[in-house]
């Protein structure tokens, strides 16, 4: 069905800004013009979520956690950006595997199954678009996905 980006986002958003208070900052960056995106509510609900949660998790205080969307062809390129902790590039990619987690003394400080960027990959795999992250060790990282925009909108439709 259709699902207004925007509206999913503040709302999400707005559920953890209400669990972190003060120790982190979240900016939205999604335009309300933007088209709605083809999709299942809950999965992409999901999708936020897990993201969201991470950026959370491995972030320090004082850390901003950004959201933003933009149209690029037939799809909607969503991030999630945070100023956190990293990834070293050899496990950018196994992250999205079935319970990896990242080894180090500092992640294993916080809790988690290595569950939940496999479930969000398959989701939006599932829908159709893809899923990466772009990070660098010490300063954080961001996580981008695309999502069919709904083919109603498409100009010329
Ligand atoms: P859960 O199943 O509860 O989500 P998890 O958060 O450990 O557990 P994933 O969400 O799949 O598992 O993430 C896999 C690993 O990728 C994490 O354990 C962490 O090491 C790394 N990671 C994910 N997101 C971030 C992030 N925003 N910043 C730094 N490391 C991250
Ligand atoms: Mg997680």
């Amino acid at each position: 069905s259709d699902v207004a980006l925007h509206l999913l986002v503040s709302d999400v958003v707005r559920r953890f800004a209400a669990q972190v208070g003060e120790r982190i900052e979240f900016e939205i960056r999604v335009p309300d013009d933007l088209p709605p995106v083809y999709a299942d509510y809950e999965r992409m609900r999901q999708v936020l979520t897990n993201l969201i949660e991470n950026a959370v998790k491995y972030s320090p205080n004082g850390g901003v956690i950004r959201i933003g969307a933009r149209a690029e062809g037939d799809m909607a390129i969503v991030y999630v950006s945070d100023q956190g902790i990293g990834i070293p590039p050899e496990e950018q990619d196994l992250i999205f595997e079935r319970f990896y987690r990242v080894d180090t003394r500092l992640r294993r400080d916080q809790p988690g199954s290595g569950l939940g960027l496999f479930i969000t990959r398959a989701i939006v795999e599932a829908h159709g678009g893809r899923i990466w992250v772009e990070s660098q060790v010490g300063r954080g990282s961001r996580f981008f996905f695309t999502i069919p925009l709904s083919r109603r909108q498409l100009p010329g439709e």
